[in-house]
């Protein structure tokens, strides 16, 4: 029984270091800072209550997610927002 769960606590370990063994499929957080912001992954697509987001679908917020979570999102997910242009950005911004 014991060594069991000691198998079982050494594949955890394992795994753990195989973050591409899993695939996110929707999540919710709350990113702190002087404003929290509340951010979704549903099926692929991000969403995030700042402003910023509201405007170009994507965001210092969800960009930073997709840096951490990279190996567990699908396809779409890691790309949405993408190909991102700060150009387009100071364009816009004038
Ligand atoms: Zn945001």
């Amino acid at each position: 029984m014991q060594s069991d769960l000691i198998g079982k606590i050494e594949k955890a370990r394992r795994y753990a270091q195989e973050p591409e063994r899993i695939k996110l499929h929707s999540m919710s957080a709350t990113f702190r800072g002087g404003n929290d912001h509340n951010i979704t992954l549903d099926d692929g697509n991000w969403s995030c209550d700042c402003h910023f987001f509201n405007r170009w679908q994507t965001c210092s917020h969800v960009m930073a997610l997709q840096r951490m979570l990279e190996p567990m999102l699908s396809e779409d997910a890691r790309r949405a927002g993408s190909p991102f242009s700060f150009s387009e950005v100071a364009e816009a911004v004038g």
